[in-house]
Parts: C-alpha cells; structure tokens; sequence
C-alpha cells in the first residue's frame, strides 16, 4: 500500500503571504499529501532591510494556517541555535516520521536554481524527493549543474512520488500561480501602501499592531 506524502515547505515567511500559502493548500490537492510542516527559518542578526524576528514570522505562520489542519506553523528551526540547513530539518523530520515515510522538500524555482550554493545539498536527495514549484516572473534557466541533476532524477511518466522514501524530483505548475513575494510586500508597507489581499488579513493586522515593516 503507498503511504501519502509528507512536505517540508521551508522559507523565511517575512512575512507568509497568500504565494506560499494557496501554493501549499494546492500542492495537498494535486498530490497525495497528509501534512505540510511550513518552516521558518533562522535568519542572520544583521538584514539590509527592517525584517520581522523569528518568533513573530511563526506567529504569522500560525495565524495564517489556524483553520488549515493540514497546515502546519513548524517552529524546529527556530528551536535550533544557528544557520538553519534543509538537510538538518529534513534529517529532523525522517526521525520523526520513520525512514519509509515519502517526504518531499517544496521550492520554488528561485529557490531551486540556488540550490548548487547549499550546504550539504547532495544529502538532500537522500532524505526526500524534491517538488520545484514553478513561480511566475522567476523564468532564469537552470544552470547545467541543475540540468543534470533534474536528469538524474526527475520523475518519469507513471512514476509517483510516494512509491519511494526519497530521491525524485517533480517539477509543478499550480492552478493559481502567483506573483506576490514578501519583498513586495514589505515594500508595499515601507510606502505605508495597501498589501490587502496579498496576504491573510489577520497577518496584516499582526504586522500593523506590531508595528512591522514600516518605513
Ligand atoms: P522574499 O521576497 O523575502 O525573498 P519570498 O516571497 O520569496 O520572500 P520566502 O519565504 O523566501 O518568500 O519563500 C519560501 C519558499 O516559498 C521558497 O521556496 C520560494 O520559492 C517559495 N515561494 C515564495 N513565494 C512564492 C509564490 N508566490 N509562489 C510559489 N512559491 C513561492
């Protein structure tokens, strides 16, 4: 019998937006999938740019997946002292889920053609397949490291991705491609302009009592 999927869809959420979010709740329709863990990760002390602490991106992250069961607000990497390595969350969650479980690591394509400057990245693919999520207005070509990898790896026709724990990579366009990012965002406040319906609005009423990203 083939078990569903369990997703790691990691990021910096500065704030969640409804990008990542209708890209989570799609990927549960289109995929056999029991759980995504949306994990924030550490960020550097010093940003360029006014940016929200840890513990507030997880509360955005929780009050934005409140009413979404299979959404989960994951704060293991904020636990940990330190850079956050996908390999490490990854290795975090197979010891949580068992090595038979099929996992899978979301990325956009942005993130996804920075993936030759990770750290540990060749362990990735032991610990869970791949699902690059196609992001409009990201259209830069994969560099023929990438290429390679996707030819090694990428799912055939009739393969699926929870016959395996791990090693796949699935490429996807989702029904509702969308163009937000959390730059824009961000950018949209610092111009103390409207982000309305960019993001949930009980986030942009965390954002606004926290007084965050304003100019
Ligand atoms: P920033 O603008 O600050 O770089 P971001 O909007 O890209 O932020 P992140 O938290 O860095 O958001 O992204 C986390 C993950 O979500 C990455 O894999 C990224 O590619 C993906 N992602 C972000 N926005 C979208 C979107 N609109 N559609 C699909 N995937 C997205």
């Amino acid at each position: 019998m083939k078990s569903s999927l369990v997703l790691m869809y990691g990021g910096t959420f500065d704030p969640v937006h409804h990008g990542h979010l209708r890209s989570a709740l799609e990927l549960t329709q289109v995929l056999p999938v029991s759980r995504v863990h949306l994990i924030a990760c550490q960020l550097p002390p010093h940003r360029d740019q006014p940016g929200a602490s840890g513990a507030q991106r997880l509360a955005m992250l929780q009050l934005a997946t409140a009413n979404e069961p299979l959404l989960i607000a994951d704060d293991r990497e904020l636990q940990r002292e330190g850079p956050s390595w996908s390999a490490d969350t990854l290795l975090s969650l197979r010891e949580e889920y068992g090595s038979l479980q099929p996992l899978a690591m979301v990325l956009g394509w942005d993130a996804f053609l920075g993936l030759p400057q990770w750290s540990r990245r060749e362990s990735l693919l032991e610990l869970a397949h791949l699902i690059v999520v196609a992001r409009p207005g990201q259209m830069h070509e994969a560099s023929p490291e990438l290429l390679q990898l996707l030819q090694q790896h990428e799912l055939k026709p009739g393969e699926q991705l929870n016959a395996t724990p791990a090693g796949r990579i699935l490429r996807l366009s989702l029904p509702s491609a969308m163009q937000v990012s959390a730059t824009y965002i961000r950018r949209l406040l610092g111009q103390q302009a409207s982000a309305r319906y960019l993001l949930p609005d009980t986030v942009i009423e965390f954002i606004r009592t926290n007084q965050l990203y304003q100019p």
